[in-house]
């Protein structure tokens, strides 16, 4: 059975969300949801860590289709959406996914939805709600992440500001190296960063 969560635009109408199935998309949607969650089941098939899937699309293509690899690869941020971003900047050779989506089996944690607006992605589709995952043991941080509440992934991480002197070490550098970023970063790839290429030419010339 189809079920309608919800669905709408972010806040800041730069990252769509949707949680399957809403409105005219529905059977485009289902399909692409539909082999990320074949990706869970294939992820703890073959033991490589727990059940989530991710999918990238573009252009009605399926670009990258993959599987949470925390187990697989000794890596705790191996999760199914991060992985799928970076396989497919691999596969289309870019850092960017602007003309691409992500379909997500389960709702991102916090690292997943903060990789997915760095890649650029402008919709993302996920299927289960995060008390799904909870519900059998995975961290409740998951739900921080699109209700913007930050409590769980805080619980029980000390975070401390560095003294003047730390500080005002790290923040030269940004200062130092920012003609050479510009140059690697914004002139070769000025499709990229154009809000940044734009506030860093009047801040260089
Ligand atoms: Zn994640």
């Amino acid at each position: 059975m189809k079920t309608l969560f919800n669905s709408g635009e972010g806040t800041d109408g730069t990252l769509s969300i949707a949680s399957a199935f809403a409105g005219h998309q529905e059977d485009r949607d289902h399909k692409f949801l539909t082999k990320a969650v074949e990706e869970e089941y294939k992820g703890v098939e073959c033991g490589h860590g727990g059940p989530f899937g991710a999918v990238v699309v573009r252009s009605d293509e399926i670009v990258v289709s993959c599987h949470n690899m925390v187990l697989k690869n000794t890596d705790p941020t191996a999760h199914a959406e991060v992985t799928a971003v970076r396989e497919a900047c691999k596969k289309l050779k870019r850092i960017e996914l602007s003309d691409c989506e992500i379909y997500a089996s389960c709702e991102p944690c916090p690292m997943c939805f903060g990789a997915i607006p760095l890649s650029r992605i402008k919709r993302l589709v996920y299927g289960a709600k995060a008390e799904a995952a909870i519900a059998i043991g995975f961290d409740d941080f998951i739900a921080d992440a699109l209700r913007g509440t930050g409590y769980y992934q805080k619980a029980n991480l000390e975070i401390k500001k560095a003294d003047v002197s730390g500080a005002v070490i790290a923040e030269q550098v940004f200062e130092k190296t920012k003609v050479q970023v510009y140059h690697v970063l914004i002139v070769d790839r000025i499709e990229i960063y154009g809000c940044m290429r734009q506030n860093w030419s009047s801040s260089l010339s």
